[in-house]
């Protein structure tokens, strides 16, 4: 963290002498139309107050078609800091997962390490990160900083990565950077010119350098590709490739950074070899103020569902108490950006449970419910009748049985009534922090309750339309048993029981031997898939949904990467014209805002 503030300061002091110096020299008066004019007409024409439009979105105004290349770079050049206003009052969660590489012989570079970092971003003047891990979890940070800095001088900073949003916060304007046309390009449905950044000489540390894609409508940045230059002395910034997605009118929003370093080629000397995924999403989230925290007492959580003129038997109470438990976590855990809202997704999952169900003449007093964690840790846990099941965990499972396998765990603990949670019926146990979650939510089961559940999962499943593929299942097991000890970050989960622990796998043991040998030269056994397969996140308003990709042939052993990161190439499509609506338009977050406050 000391290192980044010292390159941002330098780089601003370096910049506001910059700007002094072509102060008098400014823009040619050739460039139809004037950037800040056009902004500081906008506020006018849209005429709403004040209060009202902290939380609307402002809209920007349309520009007049460019006729020349210049125009065009003065155009997204004002979009970018219009940008940057717009999201200035955002708190997304960000969450950053790093693989450290190795070379194998077979396989190319594979995991040898990898770490996870999860936090909120404030994207107001000052970046700030605030952390939900705990503190065991930042010493472990502090101990990767400390060990690079010691071996190499170079330090995963995971402000770092969320940094990477924008090409330049502060100077992303023609005083600091030369722009050039390079060609036009097509980045899914949407239609980009494409320009390569260099910085001016003498503009300052760690200034873009690289490419943008620009789309060709509203003139917004859609991608950067490229790093930071020149690095200061005892720190360097890694390359990266940075997504944005069209999720409300007018905007296109930081989504997803890809980075990458290392060189595996003959005679090279690594010094660091790594991949990261870096997602963004919650940007529609409140901020979690305090003010915030005393509205989310809930009192009506429970709806009575009794026969009217009969009290409620001591069992009855007892289900109502733990569903107003249930009802609580879900809704704290969703309105800190952790759970995905009930959707698409859910349905896939409750028809797997579904299922295991009706083989198994499961009767339950309440339906069961599933829900989608939007983090990559591979996790599932339950409270009340709730199965959570993690993002990451969804999107390496390779077929529906090994899905059918995770959920029967937690549909076991459902059936043993081994219910956690009941604690917090109680309201003031919802009153933390969104940082805070980890710290006061947790749902782990004692050991012997984990093994009545796996006994009584795979009973589930031998019964199940998944009996005769359980084969996969132990096939999933033993990849992942393959990879636990070098994905420990992937498998230290945070509200549930861990899938593996100290390296070896220990969920539903009993099946880790069944199917054939792992083989990775066997191009059609695929125990495991890459992460980020399976799900898509909508970053504005965290809904959950099958990605829709078509399968792509394997042609070698190491086009498997089972657990692994692999790069970013999300389709492009424009606000409300792809098949699953975005995010509410911004007159309908208007009204909501003005009807809540
Ligand atoms: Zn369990």
């Amino acid at each position: 963290m000391r290192t980044w503030k010292a390159i941002l300061t330098a780089a601003l002091l370096a910049s506001m002498s910059a700007a002094a110096q072509q102060a008098a020299e400014t823009q040619p008066s050739a460039q139809p139309p004037a950037p800040d004019a056009t902004q500081t007409a906008q506020p006018s024409q849209q005429a709403a107050p004040a209060t009202a439009q902290a939380a609307a979105i402002e809209q920007p105004a349309p520009a007049p078609a460019p006729t020349t290349m210049d125009q065009v770079v003065n155009l997204f050049i004002q979009r970018e800091h219009g940008l940057i206003k717009m999201l200035s009052n955002r708190t997304p969660v960000v969450e950053t997962y790093l693989q450290n590489l190795t070379a194998d012989p077979q396989l190319g570079p594979v995991p040898s390490a990898d770490h996870y970092f999860l936090g909120r971003m404030d994207m107001g003047e000052t970046v700030d990160r605030k952390d939900y891990l705990k503190e065991e979890d930042r010493s472990m940070q502090s101990r990767l900083l400390g060990g690079f800095g010691k071996l190499y001088k170079v330090q995963y900073q995971p402000l770092g990565f969320s940094w990477m949003v924008y090409a330049d916060r502060t100077d992303f304007d023609r005083e600091h950077y030369d722009f050039h046309y390079a060609r036009r390009e097509f980045l899914g449905d949407v239609r980009c010119l494409v320009f390569d950044v260099t910085p001016k000489p003498k503009s300052g540390r760690g200034r873009f350098l690289g490419r943008i894609w620009v789309e060709d409508q509203g003139f917004n940045i859609v991608r950067l590709n490229g790093t930071y230059s020149p690095a200061p002395r005892n720190a360097m910034f890694f390359h990266m490739d940075s997504w944005r997605l069209n999720l409300i009118p007018g905007y296109w929003v930081p989504s997803f950074i890809y980075s990458e370093e290392g060189d595996f080629s003959a005679g090279v000397k690594n010094r660091l070899a790594f991949k990261a995924q870096t997602r963004i999403w919650g940007y529609d989230l409140k901020k979690g103020g305090k003010d915030d925290e005393l509205t989310q007492i809930r009192v009506d959580s429970v709806t009575d569902e009794s026969a009217a003129s009969q009290d409620a038997s001591p069992l009855q109470a007892e289900r109502v108490w733990q569903q107003q438990a249930e009802d609580n976590v879900v809704e704290r855990l969703t309105s800190a950006g952790l759970l995905a809202p009930e959707g698409d997704l859910d349905r896939i999952l409750q028809t797997v449970v579904n299922n295991l169900e009706v083989t198994n003449n499961i009767d339950l007093p309440r339906p069961v419910r599933t829900r989608v964690l939007l983090t990559s840790p591979l996790e599932t846990f339950s409270v009340g009748n709730t199965i959570v099941i993690s993002r990451g965990l969804v999107d390496v499972l390779p077929d529906e049985a090994s899905l059918a396998a995770v959920l029967s765990h937690e549909l076991a603990h459902i059936v043993l009534g081994h219910n956690l949670g009941s604690k917090y019926a109680f309201n003031d146990r919802m009153l933390f922090s969104d940082e805070g979650t980890y710290q006061n939510l947790g749902f782990k089961h004692i050991p012997e309750e984990e093994t009545a559940a796996d006994k009584k999962a795979v009973e589930l499943l031998k019964n199940s339309p998944y009996a005769q593929k359980l084969d996969n299942v132990g096939l999933f097991l033993k990849a992942l048993q393959l990879r636990a000890p070098q994905l420990s970050a992937l498998l230290t989960t945070h509200l549930g029981n861990p899938l593996a622990e100290n390296g070896t796998v220990n969920r539903l043991t009993a099946l880790s031997t069944q199917g054939p040998a792992l083989d990775n030269t066997k191009l059609d056994q695929i125990a495991a898939l890459p992460l980020g397969g399976r799900v898509k996140i909508n970053p504005w308003d965290d809904k959950a949904e099958m990605v829709k990709a078509a399968p792509v042939a394997i042609t070698s052993a190491r086009d498997k990467m089972p657990f692994e990161v692999t790069p970013f190439f999300p389709r492009l499509i424009r606000y409300g014209t792809g098949a699953a609506a975005p995010a509410a338009a911004p007159t309908t977050a208007a009204a909501n805002s003005g009807s809540g406050n």
